[in-house]
């Protein structure tokens, strides 16, 4: 594959380097925030499963972007989790860690100082299988990970915005979510391929039910509230909008856009914002490099048993 095909395939990973956003999920975050003006008033931002950190650059760049333009902000303060390190963002407090365990949230409050957060984003996505119901149930596992961790530090009313798989039992976790939120929105943003049954999930105004104590095992298999999605009838059964968003004239994720797009300007190939740092494929291309990969004896076993016998 050439350098510019994928730029031509796809315009939001093109634009995502030419305005030095990490990845294209970037324009994710944003087209959200056209739609549900997600950013005013936050001062205490945490972005879950962050890596490679286009979404805490979009943070940043808009909580402290107001500050530093002179609007009165209290001291913004952002906070990224992931399972893999990241490359350093200003005005970002990283924590290398797992968003399933308490010591997690503790450590986000620490960083806070005892106060809640106003926002919190997740765009987490577990390594896909390729086999639709397992993927389907380990992310719908992951956004209630990240659920259970948003309960411990959002503040009552704020906002928290995760990753959904539209798959065929969806319906269950907004009713999960909406016992949380007053208000729950399934958002497909433009930059979202229509390929792709992702979509975002903005949950607004937070009110925990009465008594709730955050904790961190499984909302779908904590019995304390006793409630049986399926017997629940009429307004009851909960039914969340769908809704389209970002300016519907912006570019279209789906389909190949010409590598130059307006006739006045030459296009230009531009490298990646920040390239992986300790991506997952490292070793397999040092083997591959020092061609390792074909050496007679990194051969299995089995393949060696079978052109010399059992050895028993
Ligand atoms: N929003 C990011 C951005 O804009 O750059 C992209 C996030 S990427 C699609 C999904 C991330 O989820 C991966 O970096 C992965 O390490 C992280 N992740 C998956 N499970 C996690 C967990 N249990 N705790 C923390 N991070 C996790």
């Amino acid at each position: 594959m050439g350098r510019s095909s994928k730029d031509k395939r796809d315009i939001y990973y093109r634009l995502a380097k030419e305005e030095g956003w990490r990845a294209r999920s970037a324009f994710k975050l944003l087209q959200l925030d056209q739609e549900f003006n997600l950013f005013t008033g936050v001062n205490r931002a945490v972005d879950l499963c962050a890596a490679p950190g286009s979404w805490s650059q979009v943070l940043s760049r808009k909580l402290r972007g107001l500050e530093e333009k002179g609007e009165k902000v209290e001291e913004v303060k952002i906070v990224a989790v992931d399972l893999q390190a990241m490359a350093p963002l200003p005005g970002v407090t990283q924590i290398q860690g797992d968003i399933t365990k308490v010591s997690t949230a503790q450590e986000i409050i620490r960083h806070f100082e005892g106060q809640p957060a106003d926002l919190v984003v997740c765009d987490g996505a577990p390594d896909v299988t390729g086999l639709h119901d397992v993927d389907e149930y380990i992310q719908a596992q992951l956004l209630l990970a990240a659920l259970n961790i948003t309960s411990h530090v959002l503040k009552p009313g704020g906002t928290f915005v995760a990753k959904i798989f539209r798959g065929k039992d969806v319906t269950l976790l907004y009713s999960q979510l909406k016992l949380f939120f007053g208000g729950v929105t399934c958002a497909k943003p433009r930059s979202s391929r229509n390929s792709s049954i992702e979509a975002f999930v903005v949950c607004q105004n937070y009110s925990p039910p009465e008594g709730y104590v955050p904790n961190m095992s499984n909302p779908l298999l904590d019995h304390a509230y006793d409630v049986d999605f399926n017997q629940l009838e009429g307004p009851n059964r909960v039914i969340v909008p769908f809704l389209a968003c970002g300016d519907l004239s912006a570019f279209d994720s789906d389909r190949t856009y010409p590598l130059q797009l307006d006739s006045g300007k030459q296009y230009e190939y531009t490298p990646p914002t920040q390239p992986p740092i300790c991506p997952p494929y490292q070793q397999a291309c040092h083997l591959r490099k020092n061609n390792l990969l074909s050496r007679e004896d990194a051969k299995r076993p089995d393949q060696n048993q079978d052109e010399t016998g059992p050895t028993a």
